[in-house]
């Protein structure tokens, strides 16, 4: 070979491998988490949400951050054009009404929504968020906000729409068990059946409109944890429109984040949400039945 065509193959390769890496980075699922207003440490769990996604490898991650309780949110708009997956840890203010059509179109129109923890508790007033979500608590929630649903004690599924009651309610953390109720869905497949879950919130008295829910996965709140007695739904998803959109309400604060279910339950129902598949290995790391499993994240 000469050496001139010796150029043109390096070149080629090059050329080559440009647009191999290019290709692989406009693969990833473009992910937007909004922060900015909670109840809870989002300045300390953002970074660590980022981390999470980014070290599975399939995730670029931008952040949106609200302007202030109570703030001008006349400017605060998300280009949801640019992403395929939004996931929530806001809980506060309702954004201008630009935004909140924008995002309703991003739903409908296959855009993927990852709910997490108190994102649930948001936007109270905002029919199309409650349809997303189907189950929230707090936030004024009432039994207009619609029924309790939970899986009785042969796990068939209870929607209540009689009983008043609280919305929204914890007793005090604790490391509970975690039912897998969908073993086929792709986000739970390959999953222990039950495994252990970190100390942490368990979610229960959770009201909403519960249209066409899938529950994935439940844990029973148990009376000696101040529970409620029956098998609470923590992690479900709902169509709306041609968008998945799946509710994790696991992970109160950074320490549960740290827990290695919490960080695949969180990888996979972000996966989930943007293509309807997920392709990730389940690790070694996941927990059993017997005890919770933890990872150093380092986060700067
Ligand atoms: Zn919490």
């Amino acid at each position: 070979m000469t050496s001139k065509f010796c150029k043109i193959a390096v070149l080629a390769m090059l050329a080559l491998c440009v647009a191999v890496s290019s290709a692989s980075a406009q693969d990833k699922i473009r992910t937007v988490i909004i922060d900015g207003q909670n109840n809870h440490n989002w300045k300390g769990t953002t970074p660590y949400l980022v981390k999470i996604l980014e070290d599975a490898g399939i995730f670029t991650v931008d952040v949106a951050t609200s302007p202030e309780n109570g703030k001008d949110f006349s400017n605060f708009n998300v280009d949801f054009s640019k992403y395929d997956l939004v996931v929530m840890n806001y809980n506060g203010d309702r954004w201008n009404p630009n935004m909140e059509k924008a995002f309703v179109d991003f739903v409908v129109n296959g855009g993927g929504l990852l709910v997490y923890h108190a994102g649930n508790n948001s936007f109270t007033s905002w029919p199309a968020y409650n349809e997303m979500i189907a189950l929230g608590g707090w936030g004024g929630r009432t039994k207009d906000s619609g029924p309790y649903l939970y899986l009785d004690a042969e796990g068939k599924t209870v929607i209540d729409a009689v009983q008043d009651g609280p919305s929204g309610d914890h007793g005090p953390q604790w490391e509970f068990p975690i039912d897998v109720r969908a073993p086929e869905h792709p986000i739970m497949k390959g999953l222990p059946l039950r495994f252990r879950h970190c100390k942490d919130e368990l979610y229960q008295y959770q009201r909403g409109p519960a249209h066409n829910v899938t529950v994935l996965a439940t844990s029973f709140a148990d009376p000696e944890h101040r529970g409620s007695n029956r098998n609470e739904p923590l992690i479900l998803t709902v169509p709306y429109g041609k968008g998945r959109c799946v509710t994790n309400m696991l992970g109160h604060d950074v320490e549960q984040l740290k827990s290695v279910d919490t960080i695949v339950l969180l990888q996979r129902c972000a996966e989930w949400a943007a293509t309807g598949k997920v392709t990730q290995e389940v690790p070694a790391d996941f927990p059993g039945e017997d005890e919770p499993t933890f990872r150093d994240l380092e986060v700067k």
